[in-house]
């Protein structure tokens, strides 16, 4: 979108050929938009700052939100088939925390692979953007503080892009954890070069776990969503007993809610399972065809047998900070999509509020750098190239201690763990800079708010009820201030 937005010549990197590797085009739900007669962007506002928990920045989150039915117009112009009504009318769904149906989607559940084909359509065919397939972006290049260049790494090797103006939008994070729902290149390391390059994160400790991802040995983990409970499928454990049964709205709570229902009964030694075979039965493969299909891959017939569950990292409301122009701190380096922090999601994102952010300030960023002129390109000092990113380490130790529950000695033993590894020159030090900033950041958050729960902290404290902002400096003299717990002294 930043690209299509830009009219200016444009390269596009991308780690894997456009499209692939891109959470985007996983996306079932769709995208929020207040386009339907009884609502309005004050109603979707007030839902996106309830599920923001205290922690959104409001006047950034009205201007996306009132950046979404013009968004939604200019993805149809570019060719997004969305489901429509019989008269003709965009068709509006309903996801939780929604006080209205306002979620456009496309062939019922795979909106974000129909609104990628068209916009990658788009960008190949428009002649001001170059589009480098198979390209890591692995280093950014600084003069006098500001952008000056890309280090990257393809087929033939490494080479250096020079450019005053560089974008990140490189999306999540999940693959830091071993269970997941986003790619698997998504390791967050669009984060790891602004932190390198001095670029301020924001809100890293709040991670949004999925409570459905079906536990059937894959890796990423296909998502079962949240629609099929709004269907009346029930949780269950391998003794048939439904375990959120008197629990509040049961089920059909939000995410983080179940997800720790369903972490902590897996705590206590039990299988989950999502039970759709009373609510939905023979109706599941017309009602959810490419959930169905996930399924069957996977030995399981959703109408006949319960769906093995687990929480798995779904969506990360931190990353990059950046101001209403998605500009960070660093001159010449903007940042969108996931891999930015925008104040939109606060402590928990609200459902198909992601795609929606991720459109709308892509287009955001290309305004901005259109009224900006880039520098002449100047030389640049030859930079060593990175051992491409390893997150296996991090993987064991962030779903150790910095899961869907979180405590103070876990969190020590993570830093611990962590910080000799990003001092460090192997392949897993990317991941681990970016591991330790957030455990950091989950260590420094001494209450339970939104996506990030302390079973230490269990209530939420009116004094922090700010965004937490961390360099990779500030984050690593917290970490090495951090007083190890008595397990790790008496070890
Ligand atoms: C299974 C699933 C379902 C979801 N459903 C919904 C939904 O219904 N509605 C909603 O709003 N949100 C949903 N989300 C979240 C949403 O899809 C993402 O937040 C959003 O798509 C992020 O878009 P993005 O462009 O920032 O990142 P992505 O779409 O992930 O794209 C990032 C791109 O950057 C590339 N890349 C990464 N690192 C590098 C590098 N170093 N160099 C070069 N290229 C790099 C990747 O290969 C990828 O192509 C879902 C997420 C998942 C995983």
């Amino acid at each position: 979108m930043a690209a299509l937005e830009l009219n200016q010549p444009v390269i596009v990197l991308s780690k894997a050929p456009l499209g692939n590797e891109a959470a985007s085009a996983w996306a079932q739900g769709g995208l929020a938009a207040a386009i339907g007669n009884n609502d309005s962007p004050e109603l979707h506002l007030a839902d996106t700052l309830a599920a923001g928990d205290g922690l959104c920045d409001p006047a950034t989150a009205r201007r996306i939100i009132e950046a979404a039915p013009a968004t939604i117009e200019t993805l149809a112009r570019l060719g997004a088939r969305f489901d429509r009504t019989p008269s003709g009318a965009i068709a509006l769904g309903l996801e939780a925390g929604h006080s209205r149906n306002r979620i456009v989607h496309a062939y019922g559940d795979s909106s974000g692979r129909e609104i990628l084909r068209a916009v990658i359509q788009a960008a190949r065919h428009a002649p001001h953007i170059q589009i480098l397939e198979n390209c890591a972006a692995t280093r950014l290049i600084l003069r006098e503080g500001r952008i000056a260049g890309v280090l990257a790494s393809g087929r033939n090797g490494p080479f250096v892009l020079r450019s005053s103006r560089v974008v990140i939008a490189t999306g999540g994070l999940g693959g830091l954890y071993r269970h997941t729902t986003n790619p698997a290149g998504a390791i967050g390391q669009g984060l790891v070069l602004a932190a390198r390059a001095g670029a301020a994160l924001a809100d890293l400790e709040f991670v949004q776990f999925h409570p459905t991802a079906l536990d059937a040995g894959q890796d990423p983990m296909p998502l079962i969503s949240e629609a099929v409970r709004g269907e009346g499928a029930i949780l269950i454990d391998e003794c048939g007993t439904r375990f959120m049964e008197g629990h509040g709205r049961a089920e059909l709570e939000p995410r983080d809610i179940v997800s720790r229902a369903v972490w902590r009964h897996m705590g206590e030694g039990h299988r989950t399972f999502l039970d759709a075979r009373s609510a939905l039965g023979d109706r599941f493969a017309t009602r959810f065809p490419a959930i169905d299909a996930l399924c069957r891959a996977a030995g399981i017939d959703p109408a006949r047998q319960p769906i093995p569950i687990r929480p798995a990292a779904h969506y990360h409301m931190g990353g990059i900070a950046v101001d209403e122009a998605g500009r960070t701190n660093v001159p010449g380096l903007w940042a969108c999509g996931e891999a930015a922090s925008t104040g939109l999601h606060g402590a928990n994102r609200l459902a198909s509020n992601s795609l929606l952010e991720a459109a709308v300030t892509g287009q955001a960023v290309a305004q901005d750098i259109a009224g900006t002129s880039a520098a002449r390109p100047a030389p640049l000092v030859p930079l060593a190239t990175p051992p491409a990113p390893d997150a296996t380490a991090v993987r064991a130790i962030l779903s150790r201690h910095a899961g869907v529950l979180r405590d103070v000695d876990g969190l020590s033993d993570a830093i611990a763990d962590l910080l000799p590894l990003a001092e460090g020159h192997t392949d897993a030090a990317d991941p681990a800079l970016l591991g330790l900033m957030m455990v950091t950041a989950m260590h420094r958050r001494t209450e339970s708010r939104g996506g990030h729960a302390r079973t230490d902290y269990p209530a939420k404290s009116a004094s922090l009820a700010d965004r937490q902002i961390l360099t990779w400096e500030t984050a690593r003299s917290a970490a090495l201030a951090t007083p190890p717990t008595s397990a790790a002294l008496q070890a």
